[in-house]
């Protein structure tokens, strides 16, 4: 399957490259084209090779890769053939100035986009290479000066490329945001549980913990934790144990409200804020999970789970978001002593008492 995937990324790959090629290096032929109609070169082979170069070899390159087993190998092959062909048309041009920069160009900006830098220095390498040779072969010529025929021949390319690099550079950039997007999703999540992660529900806790400073708003910050979790895992293996941890927070998320925000807060220890809501409302919550979970009936024979909750309603003697969590967890852990499967409620400081 992910062979599957891999080979069809690659073809995707050749793909993309097909018309962009087949685009770039007509438009390239075409200012080759002008550039020695201008010099009076009309050698017939010449013509030819050009037709071949500019309007067949796009073609060829991709039915190359699309038919090779490494397609992504074949398709830096044909790379170096662009950088190859484009070597020897700038010596066939005598070196004319606008159109061999622009090919030049053109050539190492697509090979730094597919293959790096470096690949980029051996095409170039090889470009250099072979314009030496052709520029031998056909006595060495050097005609820098650009006919306004060329330049107006090379104008198609000079508009199209810049809006071509604008348009991928964008679309690049939109994937890169929603790569992003995903990753913050994904990372905002314990993976096990699907309930926020500890860093998360952090920030949950800390704006409610604001907006009870601001406006007073009643909520309750509830640690729960599995009863002898440690059993569990000795008596029915780790797996066993995760599923327990799975289950659990299903049954935690089907107890909250919309406005709950549930979390992991590490291990077996889950978190919960529940804004506008009393202690005495939150009892009534967790005492139904409580309950819930404990007649829970797990497919493996023998198997129960429990848990203890502490809660902690927000007064004006918590001071930070830590407070909080320490309040809750030491009501979590008075639970425990009192033997486990219970809930303890912090007590509110005397002074706020009613009555
Ligand atoms: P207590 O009633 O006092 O909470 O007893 P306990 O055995 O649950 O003790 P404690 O909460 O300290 O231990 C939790 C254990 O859970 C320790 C750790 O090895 C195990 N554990 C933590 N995360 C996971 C997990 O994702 N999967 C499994 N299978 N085990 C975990
Ligand atoms: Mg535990």
């Amino acid at each position: 399957m992910h062979s599957d995937q891999g080979k069809a990324r690659r073809l995707n790959f050749t793909k993309r490259m097909h018309p962009l090629r087949a685009a770039g290096l007509a438009l390239g032929a075409l200012c080759v084209a002008v550039s020695l109609y201008e010099d009076g070169v009309v050698t017939p082979w010449l013509w030819m090779a050009l037709a071949f170069s500019g309007l067949l070899w796009p073609h060829v390159a991709y039915l190359l890769a699309r038919n090779s087993a490494a397609s992504v190998k074949a398709e830096y092959r044909n790379l170096l053939i662009d950088a190859a062909q484009g070597g020897f048309w700038i010596a066939a041009m005598a070196f004319d100035t606008l159109p061999s920069v622009l090919l030049a160009i053109i050539l190492m900006m697509n090979q730094i986009i597919v293959g790096g830098r470096r690949f980029a220095a051996r095409s170039l390498a090889l470009l250099g290479a072979v314009c030496l040779l052709a520029s031998a072969a056909l006595g060495f010529r050097f005609d820098p000066v650009t006919t306004y025929p060329t330049l107006l021949a090379c104008l198609p390319m000079l508009v199209v490329l810049p809006l071509v690099i604008g348009g991928s550079s964008r679309s690049l950039g939109q994937k890169t945001l929603q790569q992003k997007k995903l990753l913050e999703k994904t990372s905002r999540f314990d993976a096990a549980t699907g309930l926020l992660n500890r860093q998360q529900w952090l920030f949950a806790a800390r704006s409610e913990f604001d907006r009870f400073l601001r406006a007073g708003r009643p909520a309750v910050l509830m640690m729960i934790d599995i009863d002898s979790f440690k059993q569990i895992n000795d008596g029915y293996g780790h797996t066993v144990g995760d599923l327990v941890i799975e289950e659990f927070a299903r049954l935690m998320k089907a107890c909250l409200r919309d406005i709950d925000s549930g979390g992991r807060y590490g291990g077996d220890e889950f978190c919960v804020i529940m804004p506008e809501t009393r202690w005495e409302e939150a009892i009534v919550a967790a005492e139904r999970l409580r309950r819930q979970v404990a007649s829970y009936e797990f497919p493996q024979p023998g198997l129960r789970c429990t848990i203890s909750v502490g809660l902690a309603e927000i007064n004006p003697t918590i001071a930070s978001v830590n407070d909080w969590v320490v309040v809750a967890d030491a009501a979590l852990y008075a639970a425990k002593a009192r033997g486990r499967d219970c809930i303890e409620v912090a007590r509110l400081p005397a002074a706020l008492q009613v009555g």
